[in-house]
């Protein structure tokens, strides 16, 4: 079994990864897993930075740090807007988690609501997908 770099997989065709075996598919989708969830904590590590030090420049009384950051504007709501978002990417890193603990239990890949196979074209796409896509067009009109 061949395992794939991020970039070899990037590199194949729609017809080449659905041609991968399946050992192969499952490892190739991994690599893609941990890929994005590592960008997903780095993100979630910035804004968790952002709106930190957002609150030590609202709190009054505090030591004054000369930053050259020239962001007028309201620092509260752009506080809530990185807690949003950091809480958001959190939410993926756990869903994308999720997902790799399925690929070692062997149920990764299985749209959760219809019990289908989702293809392995969407997978690549969104490999923490729980959903094939008449579920998730459906869920959308029904939530
Ligand atoms: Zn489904």
């Amino acid at each position: 079994m061949k395992t794939y770099s991020k970039e070899e997989i990037e590199a194949l065709s729609d017809e080449e990864y659905d041609a991968l075996s399946e050992e192969e598919y499952l490892a190739s989708q991994v690599v893609l897993l941990n890929s994005e969830r590592d960008t997903y904590v780095a993100q979630a590590e910035m804004f968790k930075e952002e709106a930190a030090t957002l609150a030590r420049e609202s709190e009054p009384g505090d030591v004054q740090f000369d930053e050259e950051s020239g962001e007028g504007g309201n620092s509260t709501m752009e506080r809530e807007r990185d807690l949003a978002l950091l809480a958001s990417h959190l939410a993926t890193v756990a869903e994308i988690e999720e997902s790799i603990e399925k690929v070692e239990k062997g149920t990764y890949g299985i749209c959760e609501n219809c019990k289908s196979a989702i293809p392995r074209i969407r997978m690549r796409a969104l490999p923490y997908a729980k959903l094939c896509v008449l579920c998730k067009s459906g869920s959308v009109t029904r939530r």
